[in-house]
């Protein structure tokens, strides 16, 4: 992509109405745009990020065995008087009456809507387990927005539910989703810690929070310090092991948010240098609710002794668009934001410090060509603006890698590469720097 035929409009001063750092920086960085309370539109920038993260996190769904589909945002409030949750979920849903009277909502989350489609397409017990995902936006009319999309109104979830014949099975589908989401956020650059969290309006009683840590989260949490060292599991189990031993290294530590907190048992169990009490992003929400919709909605099959039971049921939410803002706030410094290779828009900026000098030109475009062909991401900023003004929006945007081309070095046949993160910056010949990107892998 050119910059110059790109669309990504750079805001040079701080907005005001932003009071965190990842909301500032996904501002100036052209990514979002809020077009109403909380509601925003993503930009180029912005989207690319929020897709790799989608892949990322369907990739790591299917490897866990769950299966894609798609539920549409807009569902009938006779589904939801089904379940009895239509008036208790309150003002955070938002209500719609369509031209023949009827009532609609905005979908906030999707139980009731997934429990009918299992319902209707399931006969007996060899129809289950399944987990079936989708990833579709959602509409929660949220008392307090704020902080970008971080908690928006309208944000894009990754939702999934489990569908098991006894409460043991659906256990270890939940455990299937909890390594699931280690290596989700592993892959994403995070070291999100499970918590042992409330159920809320979802309801059921066994639950965790994936939390990251960061001074502008909003959850209080309390956990033990090793929690942070642990690596998140390998990928090498099959469909029907039974994770519980590896996620017991998760699961023997104390770490809870503040609804679960027992400050005595906290202070028994964790020594006083490790205790961690911090603030926290909640970055996804696990739940296990056995038979709370499909006792009313009535999804039962028939059993391999012919009677009907109620499946037991978990569901698994991850804040996809909330993981961009929580990316920034876990990795940025003061010249603007880092992405972590895995989810960053391009992998390469390249700066021409003199657009219009033929030599320069030549070999970006040259640059810019074979990394392309190579199937490297590349933003060629080959405008004639200022070099220093590129070198900022460089910084600010945060592409893992920029390649610098000007006149001097080229006298020498040499570019610069600088790494982002490190600030390092090499000097290397124009194969040398191609081969960096495209010989090994880095
Ligand atoms: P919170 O406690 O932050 O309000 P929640 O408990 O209501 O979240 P869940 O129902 O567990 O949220 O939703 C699953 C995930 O969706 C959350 O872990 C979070 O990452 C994301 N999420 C929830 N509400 C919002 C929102 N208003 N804006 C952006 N992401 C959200
Ligand atoms: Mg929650």
């Amino acid at each position: 992509m050119r910059v110059s035929r790109f669309f990504m409009p750079i805001l040079r001063d701080p907005p005001k109405e932003a009071e965190i750092v990842s909301h500032r920086l996904m501002l100036r960085a052209g990514m979002i745009r809020q077009s109403s309370s909380g509601i925003y539109s993503w930009l180029p920038l912005g989207l690319m990020v929020l897709k790799n993260i989608e892949q990322i996190v369907r990739e790591e769904q299917n490897r866990a065995g769950a299966v894609e589909l798609l539920m549409p945002t807009i569902q009938s409030a006779d589904l939801w008087r089904d379940s009895g949750r239509y008036d208790d979920y309150g003002a955070e849903m938002l209500r719609i009456t369509d031209r023949h009277d009827r009532d609609m909502l905005y979908g906030p989350t999707n139980e009731e809507l997934i429990t009918v489609l299992f319902r209707d397409g399931a006969r007996s017990y060899r129809d289950v387990p399944r987990t079936l995902y989708h990833i579709q936006w959602k509409f929660r009319d949220e008392i307090r927005p704020r902080f970008g999309v971080m908690r928006g109104r309208e944000f894009l979830m990754k939702d999934a539910y489990s569908f098991d014949l006894t409460a043991s099975e659906g256990k270890k589908s939940y455990n299937r989703m909890f390594v699931a989401y280690l290596r989700t956020y592993e892959r994403l650059g995070l070291k999100a810690i499970p918590m042992r969290a409330d159920t809320g309006p979802i309801g059921g009683d066994l639950s965790h929070e994936f939390i990251i840590l960061a001074d502008t989260g909003e959850s209080e949490v309390f956990c033990h310090k090793d929690l942070l060292e642990l690596e998140a599991p390998g990928n090498n189990h099959g469909p029907e092991d039974d994770l519980e031993p590896v996620i017991a290294p998760w699961l023997d530590k104390y770490a809870a948010t503040e609804e679960m907190h027992d400050k005595a048992q906290f202070e028994r169990d964790v020594p006083a240098d490790k205790q961690i009490s911090a603030r926290g992003i909640e970055v996804g929400h696990i739940f296990f609710f056995g038979s709370k919709y499909t006792d009313p909605m009535k999804c039962s099959v028939q059993g391999p002794d012919g009677a009907l039971t109620p499946l037991q049921c978990g569901s698994y939410g991850i804040g996809v668009s909330r993981l961009v803002a929580a990316i920034v706030e876990a990795s940025h410094d003061e010249g603007g934001i880092i992405w972590p290779e895995s989810v960053a828009p391009f992998k390469i900026g390249l700066i021409n410090l003199k657009a219009g000098d033929d030599e320069t030109d030549k070999v970006c475009e040259s640059l810019y060509e074979q990394l392309s062909n190579a199937g490297q991401t590349v933003l060629y900023d080959d405008t004639n603006e200022r070099a220093g003004a590129k070198f900022k929006t460089m910084d600010l945007i945060g592409l893992p890698w920029q390649i610098i081309a000007g006149p001097r070095g080229l006298k020498q046949g040499k570019v610069e590469l600088k790494n982002r993160a490190t600030g390092e910056i090499s000097e290397l010949g124009l194969d040398d720097v191609v081969a960096h990107f495209v010989g090994a892998r880095t």
